[in-house]
């Protein structure tokens, strides 16, 4: 699915109404407030014969009470998807033709939507932490500081990742480097008896009581011993961080776990047909109560 395809399945907004229709409800328009499927149609929307209100397919999803065009959003979707290192919300206002606090408001809608399984992590598992954010471009080197308490400067954040080897890959942001905080990321996205690829950092430590655990050295310039590295969640790091310096010059700490999210998920389904994510994506931002409280 590219900005064409989008162009001619849905060239106008009663067809990208159509389309939501069918996603959502498979044709069958049900009430959103009392799930009643008895109504009269009305334009591009529905009156309730049962609770007696109109209502139209975006209610309570990441479209509801929009302005702006579907096309645009569907537009957005694709553009999103399509952007290996991510769009900013300046060139998707360029793309789609609206303000730049429009493109950051439909940007941070659509990153609702982009949901991964929860399935855990098995088989050979890489495990790695990284700075993201802040003026120092290039922690690497000498983020591993012996004797180190785990701290880190002030303007960067902790991320830590665990990646299934040939499968997906699952990151979020930590307040520390501690064996408490990384032993806890591990425990709940990797399942038992796997095979744990790591570096020597000792928080790592005794993670072995549950998992396989093989430790490569970068301090002693080792980067791959046999089928032990952390090279795929090494390039995985790095196409995150171009996202971020690249697209999207400061991320604050409140939404960095959206950008990771945005790029885990973009990681995840690399291999999966672009219309199935597409679809998916849509789905995903149709079910969501984004205003569930406005709803009697
Ligand atoms: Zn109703």
């Amino acid at each position: 699915m590219n900005i064409i395809s989008v162009y001619k399945q849905f060239p106008t907004q009663s067809a990208c109404i159509k389309h939501l229709e069918h996603v959502k409800w498979n044709d069958m328009p049900t009430c959103p407030y009392c799930k009643s499927t008895n109504q009269t149609p009305f334009l591009n929307r529905y009156h309730c014969n049962t609770c007696n209100t109109k209502y139209t397919v975006t209610v309570g999803t990441i479209f509801h009470k929009t302005k702006m065009d579907l096309q645009k959003w569907f537009l957005a979707i694709a553009l999103t998807l399509n952007a290996k290192k991510g769009i900013s919300a300046r060139q998707l206002a360029r793309d789609i033709e609206v303000t730049k606090d429009t493109a950051w408001r439909i940007l941070m809608q659509i990153r609702k939507s982009f949901i991964d399984d929860s399935a855990l992590l098995e088989g050979i598992v890489e495990i790695d932490e990284t700075f993201v954010g802040g003026k120092n471009k290039n922690r690497h080197a000498d983020k591993k500081v012996p004797h180190s308490q785990g701290g880190c400067s002030e303007d960067k954040t902790i991320v830590v990742g665990t990646l299934q080897r040939d499968g997906k890959v699952k990151a979020q942001k930590v307040k520390d480097r501690s064996a408490k905080s990384l032993h806890a990321v591990v425990k709940q996205n990797v399942a038992k008896g796997s095979q744990l690829m790591t570096d020597e950092w000792k928080s790592y430590n005794g993670l072995c009581v549950l998992y396989g655990h093989q430790v490569v050295n970068h301090a002693m310039k080792e980067y791959v011993n046999g089928a032990c590295h952390t090279n795929t969640l090494e390039g995985f790091w790095s196409l995150l961080k171009r996202g971020v310096i690249g697209q999207y010059h400061y991320v604050s700490q409140r939404y960095l776990n959206n950008y990771i999210n945005e790029f885990c998920y973009r990681y995840n389904n690399r291999k999966v047909d672009t219309n199935q994510v597409f679809t998916e994506v849509l789905q995903n931002g149709l079910k969501l109560d984004a205003v569930s409280h406005h709803i009697k």
